[in-house]
């Protein structure tokens, strides 16, 4: 019996033991029952109850962590979200930008912190207000065609707007509208943006300021000058009877001005004479600095050629009158090149201003302070020049140039005392050319300090060459060689020369150097430099064609000076007893005083020798003695010694 009522109770314990277990949550009850088949039954239910029970709340349990994911992650974005909402209203109410929302009716619904501030009213004020309500239609007439435009356009317009608010300066911005449609089409919303460019456009300002207009004067430039001159072109090319002109200008002695006074007072100069040019032409011509001293003006549309010569003697006189730079007064004269529209069918601009330039040269050749008119003369001119610089420059290549030489003679001994070296060019399609032809041309283009150079080297080289070979040329102790006033400038002057001197072996006493007055004049304090530097190697120096400069004799004194050649000019009329005679005299007298020699250049006749001799010239060069002969003529004059 016992066993009976343990095979029953047991199992229903076990059961109920649990049953509680399940109902206090420990799912995994798994009842094992043996014998009473009804009893076993009823675990087995009991089993798959637990069972099912432990799947179903496996399964709630894992649906809870889901929901639970899906909620935080929710809350995440949320909070994301809201966090990216504060970022970029922070970074809206930051931006340097307008940021704005409109309205279907173009009303402000939304307007950032900088907007606010910029409109210059309360934010209460703007939103619920169209533009118009708010801006005077000056300011509004700026943007708010293009924000109409987006209206009927539906689509994003953008453009530059100049705006001027009471109370700020104006500023230049480039509006962005966005339209915003709905579902239907139509429009919602519109975001504005409003950028401001003044900065850039201030710095762009600047740089076509640089671009175009000259920093000393605040003239055009040459750029901005050739611009105007193609539109001129163009419009000579639509209309037949349009005419304009180029003055072409070019100061007379500014690098006098700018020596004498210093550069911050020459270029005060400057200043003072784009002034006086602008005030010599109307409102539609244009002035403009080309650099240095040079300065155009183009003539808009004038009527006849007298136009363009009353400019140019108005600027003329305006340049006579003084200017007072620092308690200096200072007057100058310009030479004026002159080319009309109607001179050559011209098609580029710059072969105008290259006419133009032209006639100024030939206004400083005949003479400087005056204007010259470019005509088809002066364009064969400027042809043949340029053909002629050609040539030149291959003359150099293909060794075509020689030097000749001409006696010096000693007045008082009667026999050669040197030679000066003369340059002679051989050309093959031109003939023996003069280098009076050439050496101007040499002088412009820069060619004449190769040039120059060369003839030094050939003069030393061959006067040491005499001296070597013949005891007799000792009385022989001077080679003269010009000097071009470009060659003078050159930086590296006096080493080219002692590097001659020392190739060719030739003493720095037989070498005298010719240079101009203008040499002297020019270069102010530089000249006098490389002059003195020159002296002490021992070299020679002798002012040629003296009287034809500027210089006076007490200004040389200044310089270190052995020798003066007059010019031929005074020499000839000695035959004619002309007035001249005195002026030599003076000059003879003078220069023996600051105890420098006289050469006399172009003696001719007896009687030019006679008469210098009397006034104690030292020197003479000219045909009377001999003409400038080639080195092999030169060698045998110097074997036969002649005496005079
Ligand atoms: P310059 O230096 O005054 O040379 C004297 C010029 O007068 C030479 O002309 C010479 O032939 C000429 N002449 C000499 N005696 C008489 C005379 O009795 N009557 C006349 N009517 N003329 C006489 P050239 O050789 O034609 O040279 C002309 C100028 O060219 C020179 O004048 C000089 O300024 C320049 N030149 C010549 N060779 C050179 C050179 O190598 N370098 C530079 N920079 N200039 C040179
Ligand atoms: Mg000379
Ligand atoms: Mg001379």
């Amino acid at each position: 019996m016992q066993d009976v009522s343990y095979c029953i109770t047991q199992p229903i314990q076990s059961l109920s033991e649990a049953s509680k277990e399940i109902a206090n949550g420990k799912l995994d009850q798994i009842v094992t029952v043996e014998g009473i088949k009804e009893l076993r039954v009823l675990a087995e239910a009991h089993n798959q109850m637990a069972t099912q029970l432990q799947e179903s709340f496996a399964q709630l349990l894992e649906a809870n962590r889901q929901l639970e994911a899906e909620i935080t992650e929710r809350k995440q974005a949320e909070s994301a979200l809201r966090l990216s909402e504060e970022r970029f209203r922070l970074a809206l109410d930051n931006i340097p930008d307008t940021f704005v929302i409109y309205d279907a009716e173009r009303r402000f619904q939304f307007i950032n912190a900088f907007g606010v501030r910029r409109s210059g009213y309360p934010k209460e004020v703007l939103l619920g207000s169209t533009d118009e309500e708010l801006f005077p239609p000056e300011v509004t007439n700026t943007f708010l065609p293009i924000l109409r435009q987006t209206v009927e356009t539906r689509t994003l317009q953008t453009g530059e707007c100049q705006i001027s608010l009471p109370g700020s300066d104006p500023f230049t911005v480039v509006v962005t509208y966005v339209p915003l449609l709905n579902e239907h089409g139509e429009i919602h919303q519109i975001l504005g943006i409003t950028h401001d460019i003044t900065e850039r456009k201030r710095a762009e300002e600047q740089l076509l300021q640089i671009a175009f207009y000259d920093a000393l004067t605040g003239l055009p430039n040459r750029a901005l000058f050739m611009n105007r001159l193609g539109l001129a072109l163009e419009q000579k090319k639509r209309h037949k009877n349009y005419l304009f002109a180029v003055l072409f200008l070019d100061l007379d002695r500014f690098k006098l001005i700018n020596d004498s006074l210093g550069h911050l007072l020459g270029d005060q100069f400057l200043l003072e004479i784009a002034k006086r040019l602008g005030s010599c032409i109307r409102s539609t011509d244009i002035a403009a600095r080309l650099g240095g001293d040079e300065f155009t003006v183009l003539l808009d549309g004038i009527e006849n050629v007298s136009n363009a010569i009353q400019v140019a003697e108005r600027i003329q006189q305006e340049f006579a009158l003084p200017f007072r730079l620092n308690g200096h007064e200072v007057s100058t004269t310009a030479s004026i090149g002159i080319a009309l529209s109607s001179a050559v069918d011209y098609n580029q601009p710059q072969d105008l201003l290259r006419d133009a330039d032209t006639a100024m040269y030939r206004a400083k050749a005949l003479g400087k302070a005056r204007y010259e008119l470019f005509n088809l003369e002066m364009y064969e001119d400027a042809v043949a020049r340029l053909q002629l610089e050609m040539a030149l420059r291959q003359a150099i290549e293909r060794q075509e140039f020689q030097v000749y030489y001409q006696p010096i003679v000693s007045l008082t001994s009667g026999t050669i005392s040197g030679f000066e070296a003369l340059l002679r060019w051989q050309s093959p399609e031109r003939g023996l050319v003069s280098p009076t032809d050439f050496i101007p041309i040499a002088e412009e283009t820069g060619l004449i300090v190769s040039i120059g150079y060369w003839v030094l080297h050939e003069a030393c080289r061959q006067m040491q060459a005499w001296r070597m070979c013949d005891n007799r040329t000792n009385s022989l102790n001077k080679i003269s060689v010009n000097l071009s006033i470009k060659q003078f400038s050159q930086p590296d002057l006096i080493e080219q020369i002692a590097q001659i001197l020392h190739s060719t072996g030739l003493d720095a006493c037989s070498l005298v150097l010719e240079i101009t007055e203008s040499v002297i004049m020019e270069n102010g304090d530089e000249a006098t430099v490389a002059l003195s530097k020159l002296r002490e190697m021992g070299i020679n120096l002798s002012i040629d064609d003296f009287g034809t400069g500027y210089s006076s004799l007490s200004r040389l004194h200044n310089f270190p000076i052995s020798t003066l050649k007059i010019d031929r000019s005074f020499v000839s009329p000695i035959d004619n007893n002309g007035k001249n005679l005195e002026i030599i005299e003076t000059i003879v007298t003078l220069a023996h005083k600051l105890g420098v020699d006289v050469t006399a250049e172009g003696v001719e006749t007896k009687e030019q020798l006679a008469f210098l001799r009397r006034l104690n010239c030292e020197y003479g060069q000219g045909y009377f003695f001999s003409r400038p002969l080639d080195s092999s003529a030169a060698a045998a004059l110097i074997v036969t010694n002649p005496q005079w």
